[in-house]
């Protein structure tokens, strides 16, 4: 490989978003993939419409008959509070989301990319060579064979593992929130259903309050995406066995789900989400690091996959830059462009987990919001991170109030 060429580690959401950017701007650009496609990603399977955005620019074609359409939340606080919210209309956003399984999804979006020209190469382990601390080249491991690469640049985008990074000294800040969830796929009479759904109020099979959220994605063919979570703010969080809770939330779901453990595809899996920007450093002199790697889910509701496309966008936006000027001290934007594109509202929802990780407040909040619609229209907005620049209304105003208020306190 001639060194001017891109390497991007990692055929997620984020490295097939990076490679599909720097491909369509005329580079060379090879996609390393340790496992084959399709290959099974544990994950809820739920977008938003920031990811149906950042989809349909890539060109995707939201027609398969893999993709279910959504049209909005139902969320639910125990039995006795519920609300189904359609997603805003934005002045950029589409007002749609959808559900698609993630071996479907990522395997078509590195198709995608394949398309562009990028070289997609599957079944083979990218690992950092690593001299006096800078990154020198990437060895690809398959069956047994190992081959040097010596690109000009790297972007890591490895997941919330980030083995390679971890090679090139990434670490992750212990202060900052964490995600754990689990989910397993059902046969269910209501798979058509065009709303996710959330519980906010999730009880063990004694009746008592569990710290954590449930949720039930349909997918349209006949299953729904059945799943627990909860975060490192919430108190007894590491005595919580997630696959314990997700069972007592499948005995607890809306009999209308028409789900018990016998109606289960799949066993149950789990996977952290790094949230928060809580990894660093974010770049070096070659290499960027984006998605879960660079821990870019949201906070506010756990979502990553637009994330993951967003950040590889930006990443390759700077590679291409770097290439163009060939100027590689361009990548050192990178922690500036991210913190101004995220970094208050990501601020604002370490507060916010902080706030809900005390059980009582989150019940309490969720009791209270699901019966203001108003408030919770916004709430939505605010978690999904869709409030729209041009929309002067009330919640609007609180938000930049709360935005000045986060800038003093040490979050
Ligand atoms: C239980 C659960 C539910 C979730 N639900 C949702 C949801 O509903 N909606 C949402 O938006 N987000 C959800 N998320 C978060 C979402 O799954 C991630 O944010 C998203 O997958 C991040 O994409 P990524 O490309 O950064 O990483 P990944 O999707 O993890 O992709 C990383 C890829 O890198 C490959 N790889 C790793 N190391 C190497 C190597 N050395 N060489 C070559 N390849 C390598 C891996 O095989 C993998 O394919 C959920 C997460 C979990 C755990």
């Amino acid at each position: 490989m001639s060194s001017n060429e891109i390497v991007i580690v990692g055929g997620g959401p984020a490295g097939s978003s990076a490679a599909l950017w720097l491909a369509r701007s005329g580079h060379p650009v090879t996609l390393v993939e340790k496992k084959e496609f399709p290959r099974e990603k544990t994950c809820g399977d739920g977008l938003t419409p920031r990811a149906i955005l950042q989809l349909d620019e890539m060109g995707f074609d939201f027609d398969v008959p893999q993709f279910h359409r959504i049209t909005g939340l139902r969320s639910y606080a125990a039995d006795d509070v519920m609300l189904e919210m359609e997603w805003p209309q934005h002045s950029r956003f589409p007002s749609w989301g959808g559900v698609i399984r993630r071996k479907d999804l990522d395997q078509q979006v590195a198709a995608l990319a394949e398309k562009e020209g990028v070289t997609v190469r599957s079944g083979t382990e990218a690992h950092p060579v690593v001299e006096g601390g800078a990154l020198r080249g990437v060895d690809l491991k398959r069956n047994g064979e190992t081959e040097r690469l010596d690109p000009s640049f790297v972007i890591i985008a490895d997941g919330s593992l980030d083995r390679f990074g971890r090679g090139l000294g990434t670490s992750r800040r212990r202060d900052y929130p964490m995600g754990l969830a689990a989910r397993g796929y059902f046969s269910s009479p209501r798979s058509a259903d065009p709303f996710l759904e959330s519980q906010l109020d999730i009880r063990d099979s004694t009746g008592a309050s569990m710290p954590g959220y449930g949720w039930v994605f349909p997918l349209g063919d006949g299953e729904i995406n059945v799943g627990v979570g909860l975060l490192s703010t919430f108190k007894r969080w590491k005595h919580v066995n997630t696959t314990v809770m997700m069972q007592d939330y499948v005995e607890a779901a809306s009999d209308y789900w028409g789900i018990s453990a016998d109606k289960a595809t799949s066993d149950p899996k789990g996977g952290k989400l790094t949230m928060s920007f809580s990894k660093s450093p974010q770049v070096g002199e070659n290499w960027l690091v984006i998605g879960d790697a660079v821990g870019a889910i949201n906070p506010w509701n756990g979502e990553g996959i637009s994330y993951a496309y967003e950040t590889g966008r930006i990443a390759a936006g700077l590679v291409s830059d770097a290439v163009g000027t060939g100027d590689p001290a361009i990548l050192q934007r990178y922690p500036d462009i991210l913190d101004e594109e995220y970094g208050l509202y990501y601020k604002m929802a370490r507060i916010f987990v902080k706030l809900i990780g005390n059980p009582p407040v989150m019940r309490a909040l969720a009791h209270t919001g699901l019966r203001n619609r108003p408030l919770m229209e916004w709430t939505l907005k605010v978690m999904a991170n869709l409030l729209d620049e041009d929309d002067k209304h009330l919640g609007e105003h609180i938000y930049r109030t709360l935005a000045v208020m986060t800038k003093t306190l040490p979050v």
